[in-house]
């Protein structure tokens, strides 16, 4: 039987635990194949429908909780009517689910192992972020006793669950973050994984603009590159006005989106309200689910399933 997959654990963290955890499981032999570097869709699919989770809307559950997706998805096109456009019928890998730069917050080892009774790599820990969301200490990228990274080909994720030559992870003392940009950067990041809407991301540019023009920003956030966001909201707005604007550059206006939100609100749960005074119908996010693009990235041609 599979081992349950915990919340905010990152998927190859699952894969490496069913093999590090449950050998003695047929199942380990299958994640063996998915233990690897990058993962393509197809790959991610099938991972999913062997846990249950069926189909289009399975893939897209996979993506949404255990994977740094949301970061591409919870603010898009109001018109785009997939959750991730045609990851469904897609064999490419996918650059985001690629296992790199790893880290750990060592209070949070101590406390799943607490709770649990065993830790894995939560996915909020990514490469981004410096600071542990939860107990505010700095996220650890290398082994604290051998010092190698946790990359693939470095030290393994099983260093969490087997040890590393007899030592645990969990006996990293742990250092307190000093650094609120940091911190308010990995609160902002959690709080968008657990959005539980889709933003328009024309609302989202315009309501970030009016935010940025009006307030003093630099009174409550030192933002060395503060007038190079505005000044690409405000080109990305006037050509949304002109109607110019395309939406496959969304991935840039996505990171766009996340530093304007830190630079203009305290937190995200404030950009969401000023969000729903411009935009009464905010779709939930898993209304999105079942759907998926096909015909390429300009096609505009959606199948629910
Ligand atoms: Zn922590
Ligand atoms: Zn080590």
């Amino acid at each position: 039987m599979l081992l349950k997959i915990q919340s905010g654990e990152s998927v190859h963290s699952y894969i490496d635990r069913n093999i590090s955890l449950n050998w003695r499981d047929p199942s380990a032999r299958f994640f063996k194949a998915f233990s690897k570097s990058n993962l393509s869709f197809s790959e991610l699919k099938t991972i999913a429908s062997t846990m249950g989770w069926l189909g289009c809307r399975g893939l897209n559950r996979l993506l949404h909780f255990h994977t740094e997706y949301p970061v591409y998805s919870v603010i898009k096109n109001g018109q785009n009517l997939s959750y991730s456009q045609d990851a469904y019928i897609s064999q490419a890998k996918w650059m985001g689910a690629k296992r790199q730069a790893f880290s750990f917050c060592p209070d949070c080892i101590r406390e799943d192992i607490l709770t649990l009774g065993f830790p894995f790599w939560h996915r909020l820990h990514q490469k981004n972020i410096e600071v542990c969301e939860k107990h505010n200490v700095l996220l650890q990228r290398v082994c604290p006793f051998c010092q190698k990274g946790f990359y693939f080909d470095n030290h393994g994720l099983d260093v969490i669950w087997n040890g590393c030559d007899s030592r645990s992870l969990a006996e990293t003392v742990a250092i307190a973050n000093n650094d609120p940009i940091k911190y308010k950067r990995s609160k902002l990041l959690n709080e968008m994984y657990h959005c539980g809407f889709h933003i328009s991301e024309q609302a989202a540019l315009k309501v970030l603009y009016e935010k940025l023009s009006s307030v003093d920003y630099q009174n409550f956030l030192p933002a060395q590159n503060a007038d190079l966001y505005i000044d690409h909201l405000k080109l990305t707005v006037s050509r949304l006005n002109l109607k110019i604007f395309n939406s496959r550059v969304q991935l840039s206006i996505t990171g766009l989106c996340f530093e304007a939100i830190m630079l203009a609100y305290e937190d995200f749960d404030s950009f969401l309200s000023d969000i729903k005074c411009h935009d009464n119908a905010l779709r939930p996010i898993d209304s999105l689910w079942g759907t998926y693009q096909a015909g390429g990235g300009s096609c505009f041609n959606y199948i629910t399933v």
